[in-house]
């Protein structure tokens, strides 16, 4: 690799959705990026699969076509199965966001957005591990060292790097950035099964109860989802809160196969039906790594623990927080390096507060809620049975109002983030 192909305005670490739609928001302002990933594409990622309006609403940011002519699957709401109720809610309409969701496997999706973000202009290096962050005298980071595919380890150089290297969060450990065990945490794992029976759904599904019928009617902890891949397949799992007491004390793997035993034959949710393993990772939520910004490193996504805590999703707030990281670099690197540059790059930790902060202190003090199995039973007994009350409940659980002229709902939800300390 010649030696000038080392050098960008700006080094992305990770091609997952944080790190591709940073690269397409900074490559579009005309930047040289540099976006780094140490797998291969098309890569499998462990999740659900299931995309928000949110998440369609920055696909569409990044100029993809989310029509099923071209393989996406759309969704219009959300079912919800609780309390012995079964509740269809459709996403609401709202000004700022479109009114459906989508299917993707990960191999795809994530294959997608890197190669949109070299449509415009940045450089796709896989196969390239980094190591760890360059620093100069004055500790700030320069660069990244990495383990290049084609062996041996090499420097690349930068004014800013942007960590959107996932949960595992590597680079920014190694600037000594842990994770806050203050803050919320799940764990989540998923099986793709054939389902002819359940492949091709128009609504995202989500059990607030799991039972299984080992040893009885018993109720496990935690969630799961069954969403349709409209493939022939559905992706299956579920998630535990480090709230509950299950957390870290229960083999999820073995729960979620008990919770199929439960689920009609019909559905097909068996062994001989299953794809490949069952396969988990940790959902880092409510900031749970802080701060934002330090020394020439934004995080962005998982990398800074911004899953949201109400409802598990990451892939918005990946794409998100790599467009506000993007847009903000873009203001810094027009200025001299200095402490001018550093006032406008702290402006994204600010930002972030300012957006996300509100909300996810309510996230986190709902996961202390429904980690209490009892206090979750009266709710999902009381709340399920009232529709108006749940469309209430999707709208803040997944985070969808309108900030300017919504209705009652949005204005209650926009009143109590804005009332809660930011975390
Ligand atoms: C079981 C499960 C189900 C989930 N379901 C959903 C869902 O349905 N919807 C939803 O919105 N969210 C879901 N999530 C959360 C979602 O998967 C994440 O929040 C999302 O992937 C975060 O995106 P990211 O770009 O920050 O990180 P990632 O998607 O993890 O991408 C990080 C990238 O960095 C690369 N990388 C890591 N280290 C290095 C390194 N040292 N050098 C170079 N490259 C590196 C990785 O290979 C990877 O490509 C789920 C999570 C789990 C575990």
């Amino acid at each position: 690799m010649p030696d000038n192909e080392r050098h960008a305005d700006v080094i992305v670490v990770g091609a997952g959705p944080g790190g591709s739609a940073a690269s397409y928001h900074l490559a579009r302002h005309g930047l040289r990026v540099l976006l780094l990933e140490k797998t291969e594409f098309p890569r499998e990622k462990v999740c659900g699969d299931g995309l928000t309006p949110r998440a369609v609403k920055q696909l569409i940011r990044m100029g993809v076509d989310t029509s099923p002519e071209v393989g996406w699957l759309r969704n219009r709401g959300l079912r919800v199965i609780g309390g012995g109720v079964r509740l269809e809610l459709d996403w609401p309409e709202l000004a700022s966001f479109p009114g459906y969701g989508l299917v993707r496997t990960r191999l795809d999706l994530d294959d997608a957005l890197a190669k949109q973000a070299v449509k415009v202009g940045a450089e796709l290096r896989t196969g390239v591990t980094v190591t760890g962050p360059l620093l100069d005298g004055a500790g700030r980071v320069e660069g990244v060292t990495a383990q290049l595919p084609e062996g041996g380890q090499g420097e690349f150089r930068a004014p800013l790097v942007i960590a959107a290297d996932g949960v595992s969060g590597r680079l920014p450990l190694a600037l000594g950035l842990a994770k806050r065990t203050d803050r919320p945490m799940g764990v989540a794992v998923r099986r793709y099964y054939a389902s002819p029976a359940r492949h091709d759904d128009d609504y995202l599904e989500s059990w607030l109860e799991l039972r299984s019928r080992e040893g009885g009617d018993n109720l496990l902890p935690g969630y799961g989802w069954i969403f349709g891949m409209g493939d022939g397949r559905v992706n299956v799992g579920l998630g535990v809160l480090n709230s509950s007491a299950a957390f870290g004390r229960t083999n999820y793997r073995t729960m979620l196969t008990d919770w199929l035993t439960s689920t009609p034959a019909e559905w097909g949710l068996t062994e001989e039906n299953a794809e490949g393993k069952v396969l988990g990772a940790a959902l880092p939520m409510g900031f749970n790594r802080v701060p934002h910004y330090t020394r020439g490193l934004m995080l962005v996504g998982d990398s800074g623990g911004m899953v949201n805590p109400f409802n598990g999703e990451g892939i918005a707030y990946a794409m998100e927080s790599g467009e506000l990281a993007a847009e903000i670099a873009v203001q810094a690197l027009a200025r001299p390096a200095g402490p001018g540059r550093e006032r406008a790059l702290g402006q994204y930790s600010a930002e972030l507060r300012a957006r996300y902060g509100g909300y996810y202190r309510l996230g986190n003090v709902f996961v202390k809620v429904i980690g209490n199995p009892h206090l979750m039973r009266i709710a999902t007994r009381h709340g399920m049975p009232h529709p108006t009350l749940m469309r209430f409940v999707l709208k803040l659980l997944a985070n969808l109002t309108d900030p300017r002229g919504g209705d009652a709902m949005d204005r209650i939800i926009n009143a109590l983030t804005r009332v809660a300390p930011a975390v």
